[in-house]
């Protein structure tokens, strides 16, 4: 049963703690022309000699309206990369709490447990790479603090069964943290409006997918406003810098631009399923949720190799569990895709 207590879970250290106060957190612009002499700036104007909102309230205002949240229910990060490092830090306390992540899945929540010693305990997804939820359950203690689930999956692209992740929210006392960098390519809808029914979900977006601006490294995390309030404590106070934020504002103002780029991508992607299905050595194409789709073949270094010498990078997910001779292809422009397709038709068979 989820015995889910916030105030359990956060590190000792965290909850003591007193976050350091920037200039610009004690003093904000209130619209006035106000003299600023607080900060050592330059006072020069260049347009980014002024340190920027700490608690970017234009843009989280923004997203909030877009995902219809609160701003109080919005983290930003320099990439989800250092989202996902908060969460470490803010719950598990290291070499006495575990996380449990779900090969194969994005190697960053392993690299940021060994980061933090903090013990990673794996479940292998299932041959579908759909959830072994008996499994999960049984690996759980006391000191699991973490669950990551990603969906749509990377490398593997399908999207995570929505019962076997309410089981999950429903009987994990610690917080279950989904990865939903791919969801705008995804027919699922996103878990956001399960936020006030499950206080124990965390969810994780990106900038550097569909919105197409992985330059500027922007990580959203959507939570209750008490987990917010936690992740806010211990962030460093100027983690999302100027130019960030103003790229970012102007691209989430002018989402429909995404939405179009989005749909031309899926259009892009349905025409590549079709034509992998004529490439001989392609065994297996998996179904896919995401903008990349991955594949199995019969000798994945070979290939691998064989396309790089005619200029073409691809990821090679051999060495991924469940995943043996299998390549992972992003979705590209349609020249970009028959640039692949025909250095494909072109390799021995
Ligand atoms: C690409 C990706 C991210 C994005 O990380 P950023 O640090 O925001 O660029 C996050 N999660 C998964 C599963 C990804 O594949």
């Amino acid at each position: 049963m989820n015995k889910f207590n916030l105030k359990n879970l956060v590190r000792a250290n965290v909850q003591r703690l007193k976050p350091y106060s920037s200039a610009r957190d004690e003093y904000k612009a209130t619209g006035d022309a106000m003299t600023f002499l607080d900060a050592n700036e330059n006072p020069f104007e260049n347009g980014v000699n002024r340190y920027p909102d700490p608690q970017q309230r234009e843009l989280k205002l923004t997203l909030a309206k877009l995902k219809n949240l609160s701003s109080k229910q919005i983290l930003l990060g320099n990439g989800s990369d250092e989202v996902l490092d908060l969460l470490f830090r803010s719950f598990c306390e290291p070499g006495i709490d575990n996380v449990i992540t779900l090969p194969p899945t994005y190697g960053m929540y392993k690299v940021l447990a060994e980061i933090n010693a903090i013990e990673n305990r794996e479940v292998l997804l299932t041959e579908e790479f759909q959830l072994d939820v008996k499994s999960i359950l049984n690996s759980v203690d006391q000191n699991s603090k973490l669950l990551f689930i990603c969906s749509p999956n990377n490398p593997t692209g399908n999207a995570i069964d929505a019962r076997n992740i309410k089981t999950l929210l429903e009987n994990f006392s610690g917080i279950v943290v989904i990865d939903e960098a791919y969801i705008d390519f995804s027919s699922y809808e996103s878990w956001i409006t399960f936020l006030d029914l499950y206080p124990n979900l965390v969810i994780t977006q990106t900038l550097s997918k569909a919105y197409g601006m992985a330059g500027i490294r922007l990580g959203i995390c959507y939570a209750s406003e008490a987990i917010i309030s936690v992740l806010n404590k211990i962030k460093p106070p100027y983690n999302v810098n100027e130019l960030t934020q103003q790229k970012a504002l102007e691209r989430v103002l002018a989402v429909d631009e995404v939405f179009d780029e989005v749909e031309h991508i899926l259009k892009e992607r349905n025409s590549l399923l079709k034509n992998l299905e004529t490439i001989n050595f392609i065994e297996k194409i998996y179904p896919t949720d995401a903008n990349f789709i991955l594949v199995k073949v019969d000798n994945a270094s070979l290939r691998y190799n064989e396309l790089l010498a005619k200029g073409i990078v691809i990821r090679n997910r051999n060495t991924q569990p469940l995943c043996e001779n299998t390549l992972r292809f992003t979705i590209g422009t349609a020249q970009e895709n028959e640039k692949l397709i025909e250095a494909l038709h072109n390799l021995d068979n």
